[in-house]
């Protein structure tokens, strides 16, 4: 039983992904056939064809781009929020298949290693805990295997870590960063969607150039809960 680590990887992509959604958009647009198009294309720069297309709310083309992550040492609680994105597929470890006999890693919260090393201690023990009632549950139920041990999960927390595969086209990962790089986002998901952001600037810079929270591209949709710091925010993305 250990301190979770987040750790994203971006496994596979559509290859060159700008080029691709350049294309789409050319294709709308022009009379030239797919052949002498795709020579125009890839002879130019893309930026400036994926950079119109969304300007004007074009944003069907940018799902021909795919991009599949690997996510580990994430909670159960970001998988609850993760998997509200219908506009995506998961592969996630299974609490069913897999026994936790062993023990689980978990998530410690910020706020509760930011009260020290004692709480991190307490929050340990609270883990083992449960791990143990887990066991219990497990042996009563017959021991491990699939029947026992998916009714044995009901004690495992919400910080027990997990991991998963999710793919998304750029259009949906447009719109999760949008909400998920937001300050207002809980602070895992959050964390996660940063570093998703990192992986697809570099992989597809044009499509990817103004992607972030609303208020990289606009003012703040957050009303009166507003974090108050756009600028910060827009710095932080332009650095990425
Ligand atoms: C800060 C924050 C707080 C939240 N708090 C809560 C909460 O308290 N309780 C709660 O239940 N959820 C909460 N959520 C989750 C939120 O309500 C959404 O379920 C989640 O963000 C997925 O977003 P989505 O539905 O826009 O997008 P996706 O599922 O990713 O879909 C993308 C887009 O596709 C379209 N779409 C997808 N499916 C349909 C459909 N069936 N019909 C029409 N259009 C569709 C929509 O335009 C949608 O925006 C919160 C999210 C955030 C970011």
């Amino acid at each position: 039983m250990a301190k979770a680590k987040l750790k994203v990887i971006l496994l596979r992509a559509t290859p060159d992904p700008d080029e691709i959604v350049a294309l789409g958009a050319r294709l709308c647009y022009a009379q030239a056939d797919v052949e002498s198009l795709r020579e125009r294309v890839e002879a130019k720069d893309q930026a400036a064809f994926v950079e119109r297309v969304m300007e004007r709310g074009h944003l069907s083309v940018t799902e021909h781009a795919s991009f599949t992550f690997a996510v580990e040492g994430v909670s159960r609680a970001l998988l609850a929020q993760l998997t509200r994105h219908r506009i995506a597929s998961f592969s996630v470890q299974s609490q069913r298949y897999v026994s936790m006999a062993d023990g689980f890693d978990y998530v410690v919260p910020p706020s509760i290693s930011a009260l020290g090393e004692d709480a991190e201690a307490e929050f340990a023990r609270q883990m083992d805990q449960m791990h143990a009632w887990y066991c219990q549950w497990q042996e009563k139920l017959g021991g491990a295997g699939e029947s026992a041990n998916q009714d044995a999960r009901f004690v495992l927390p919400n910080a027990a870590a997990t991991r998963l595969l999710v793919t998304m086209n750029a259009r949906e990962l447009l719109h999760f960063f949008e909400l998920r790089c937001c300050n207002r986002a809980q602070w895992e998901i959050r964390e996660m969607a940063w570093q998703m952001l990192a992986c697809c600037r570099e992989a597809a810079p044009a499509l990817f150039a103004h992607a972030g929270p609303a208020c990289v591209s606009g003012p703040c949709p957050e009303g009166k809960n507003t974090c108050g710091k756009a600028s910060e925010v827009r710095e932080k993305c332009k650095n990425l």
